[in-house]
């Protein structure tokens, strides 16, 4: 990552200034408005700060303390998944949550509530922090956990950055018996399939997520991936893959991304994947396929993409689901990767976190061709928020600022919560 962008990099954004924060020097500065920044893995505006402070999270990244009994670690808060990863799978333990990439890191995690796979059984991220460290701009440093400093905890899971500087964190890692998981990859050829294979899946599967191929709208075809933890070790050659992320070249392929070569893609995907007999395979191809490549969001060229993830709650059923993706298909905007799981109900402590019983879906567009890309977006939010649903501010580069509103109703509490020196160019667009 370069320039402090976010992955989407549809958004020019140039911060005025970049403060390093490191254990000796995590106080904020008090001349501007500021903002934590993690690795830049959100693909809209809630990393950045245009024409403000920066507070850069990558030197902030020491283990403080990992209990590997219990699996209570303490770490701070620029450490990325990937740290943990390699502190924790050796000794038996693993994240509680984990999104689709690696390079995050734990203020990220939880400014954000991620969600990952296993959401139906574990909840979002912030269900599993047991306490954090924030350090506010006045210098105060606060304790934050369910029994203290309450308000604040839940301000800050979901927060968005803007409650405070999360200097360290202490989460409850989930004790695995291998490193290598058990996973299927199961065919169907509609919405109404997916749902009916989710459900039960959702029963048998700890991680459950499918791909989706959106050109036929709710009647596409899609591969269900689910999957368990091995519960014994891995055979010798089941070793992970160690290494650096491959830095290809991507950018010179951006021509060839066109409906008709993704179409030809989404085929040749779909009958590779159509394998449903058991694999056992290494963790870290299973959550992290798309690190392989370092900087694949560069496949977008110049402008970039917009990354567009909404839920659906449970009682509005799969209609709006099925009215967005033939609404996506009709307009021949090809989503070059979408993707689709089931939410469950375990609530999370975060105030304005995302994920609600239902069904989320995530679609990825160039950033071209926007003239007929916005105004489809502007009706899928149309048919969203009929459904009572919201859309995922960690993804968003373009809602309007009344959507947000009402998605997220209890966006007063939180800036009632937040720190009057921390801001964002996304919390500017959607509240002014
Ligand atoms: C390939 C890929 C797959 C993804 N899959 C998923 C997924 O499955 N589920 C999901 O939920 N998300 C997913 N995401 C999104 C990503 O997980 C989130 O956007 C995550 O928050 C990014 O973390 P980061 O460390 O890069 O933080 P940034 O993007 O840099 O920042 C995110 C927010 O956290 C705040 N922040 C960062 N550090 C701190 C700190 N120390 N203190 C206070 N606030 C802080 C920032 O101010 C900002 O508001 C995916 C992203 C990619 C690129």
């Amino acid at each position: 990552m370069s320039a402090y962008e976010s992955w989407g990099r549809s958004i020019p954004s140039r911060p005025a200034r970049v403060v390093e924060t490191s254990w000796t020097s995590a106080v904020p500065p008090q001349d501007d408005l500021v903002l934590p920044y993690g690795l830049g893995r959100s693909y809209g505006d809630v990393c950045l700060n245009n024409g403000h402070t920066l507070l850069d999270t990558a030197r902030l990244t020491r283990f403080r303390r990992f209990d590997a009994g219990t699996g209570v670690l303490e770490c701070e808060g620029g450490t990325t998944l990937d740290d943990i990863l390699r502190l924790a799978v050796p000794r038996g333990w693993f994240l509680p949550v984990t999104p689709g990439t690696k390079f995050v890191t734990i203020g990220g995690c939880i400014a954000n509530d991620v969600h990952g796979k296993n959401h139906h059984r574990a909840g979002t991220f912030g269900r599993h922090v047991r306490s954090f460290e924030l350090v506010r701009s006045d210098g105060t440093r606060l304790r934050c956990a369910s029994d203290e400093n309450a308000a604040l905890y839940r301000a800050t899971i979901g927060g968005l950055g803007l409650t405070g500087l999360i200097v360290s964190a202490e989460i409850q890692l989930r004790r695995i018996e291998s490193p290598s998981m058990t996973v299927e990859r199961v065919p169907f050829r509609s919405l109404a399939e997916f749902d009916a294979l989710s459900r039960t899946s959702d029963a048998t599967h700890e991680y459950t997520v499918a791909w989706f191929d959106s050109f036929g709208g709710r009647d596409s075809r899609g591969i269900f991936f689910r999957g368990n933890h091995d519960p014994a070790p891995p055979a010798p050659k089941m070793r992970r893959p160690t290494g650096e992320p491959l830095p290809l070249p991507v950018a010179q392929f951006a021509p060839l991304l066109h409906p008709l070569t993704v179409r030809a893609f989404n085929t040749a995907y779909f009958h590779a994947n159509a394998r449903p007999k058991p694999q056992r395979v290494d963790y870290d191809p299973f959550f992290y396929p798309l690190d392989a490549i370092a900087n694949w969001n560069g496949i977008y060229g110049p402008h970039g993409f917009l990354q567009y993830q909404f839920v659906i709650p449970e009682e509005a059923g799969l209609e709006p689901v099925g009215e967005i993706l033939d609404r996506v298909a009709k307009t021949r905007l090809a989503s070059f990767l979408t993707v689709i799981k089931k939410f469950g109900a375990l609530p999370s402590p975060g105030l304005l976190s995302f994920p609600k019983a239902g069904t989320t879906v995530c679609l990825d567009f160039a950033a071209r061709n926007t003239d007929v890309l916005l105004p489809m977006l502007d009706a899928c939010d149309a048919v969203v928020e009929d459904a009572r649903g919201s859309v995922y501010p960690a993804k968003d580069a373009r809602m309007a600022p009344e959507r947000f509103r009402r998605f997220f109703p209890q966006w007063e509490e939180l800036r009632a919560q937040a720190d009057p020196r921390f801001s964002s160019s996304f919390w500017r667009r959607v509240t002014s």
